[in-house]
């Protein structure tokens, strides 16, 4: 095959492919230095200028602030609630999501660019109809587009009138520049903390089968899949946002909150483990949500804060929580047959 000869990566040497197709990292999910104990200060040092300064974090700022400086209407416009500025708002998120999500799409499901080096699951999703229309892809697009972008665009649009009309504390980067760079680096871990409260929540008895089993469907998940969620699960989930409306700070730190809930599914989710990029590769660090989507009670966030650690919902890739998983499950299964 064409594209076998120009990759970087050879996935024999990161991994190992089971006898059903399932390739497993040799590398194991983990959280990063921040609160392993004992504290290593060198490594925490390194670790975020390596990994959380210098990462997609920055990317996702990025867009926000160039969407803040090039695609945002005037403070004077948005200070009066009216449709057409809200359109232009709506307009250039669809465009942000149909660019980001199209173009992982394009490169690594339609054009099968790396084939399926690192893809934890050795298929691509096939036609089924327990999806919308009876396929993955439409379903997803669905569900991200129609649903998942105006309800980011509801939370956005109602923030930026809130700033705007002076309805709620607007920071200024000539008075309060540490304030507002402090609260930016804070910004992925309310997203993480967030989630896992609203995802935690979702995943019980009542709301499971009603809510959440919509974006459980996709149980070898594409980039596509990220935002494919049921309508009440995308307003808790943008509902990260609305800590900007009571806590002080600037319109772009809710943007960038945005843009990284709107931007992040997307690794996670894109069932690859390294991206070849030809000259170079890219760890989407995707392994730990691809396992949620497996095997449901484990993993629940991931990033820098170990509450599945925590909480005991961990499952690390390796061979040995796999078992834990299994007897836990068995212990659970024999406790309800009594
Ligand atoms: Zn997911
Ligand atoms: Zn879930």
């Amino acid at each position: 095959m064409k594209y076998k000869e120009a990759l970087v990566i050879d996935e024999t040497t990161l991994g190992t492919r089971d006898s059903k197709g399932m390739w497993v990292p040799n590398r194991r999910c983990d959280f990063g230095p921040l609160f392993a104990r004992p504290t290593r200060l060198v490594s925490i040092v390194r670790w975020f200028v390596r990994d959380y300064l210098i990462s997609m974090h920055l990317l996702y700022f990025a867009v926000a602030w160039a969407v803040w400086t090039w695609a945002t209407p005037s403070r004077e416009t948005m200070a009066q609630l009216a449709p057409g500025w809200m359109l232009v708002v709506l307009g250039r998120n669809l465009l942000v999501v149909i660019a980001w999500f199209g173009a992982w799409h394009l490169r690594l499901y339609r054009r099968q660019a790396q084939g399926t080096a690192t893809k934890y699951n050795a298929k691509f999703p096939q036609n089924s109809q327990r999806f919308t229309f009876g396929s993955q892809l439409k379903d997803n697009v669905l569900w991200s587009l129609a649903s998942g972008v105006p309800i980011a665009t509801a939370f956005e649009v109602i923030g930026l009138w809130l700033f705007s009309s002076g309805r709620i504390a607007w920071l200024e980067w000539t008075q309060h520049r540490v304030a507002i760079v402090a609260i930016a680096l804070l910004i992925p871990i309310w997203r993480e903390l967030h989630f896992y409260a609203i995802h935690r929540l979702i995943h019980t008895a009542p709301l499971y089968p009603r809510v959440h089993a919509l974006h459980h469907r996709n149980t070898n998940p594409g980039p596509w899949s990220g935002l494919a969620m049921h309508p009440l699960e995308h307003v808790a989930y943008f509902s990260a946002m609305a800590i900007h409306w009571v806590v002080a700070s600037h319109p772009v730190h809710m943007i960038f909150n945005q843009m990284h809930l709107i931007m992040a599914p997307v690794p996670g989710h894109a069932g690859f483990e390294v991206i070849d990029l030809g000259r170079g590769t890219f760890d989407t660090h995707g392994y730990a949500h691809y396992l949620h989507h497996k095997y449901f009670e484990v993993n629940y966030s991931d990033g820098v804060v170990p509450l599945d650690r925590w909480f005991g919902s961990f499952h690390d890739g390796s061979p040995d929580a796999l078992k834990n998983l299994r007897s836990k499950r068995s212990i659970s299964v024999a406790g309800n047959t009594q």
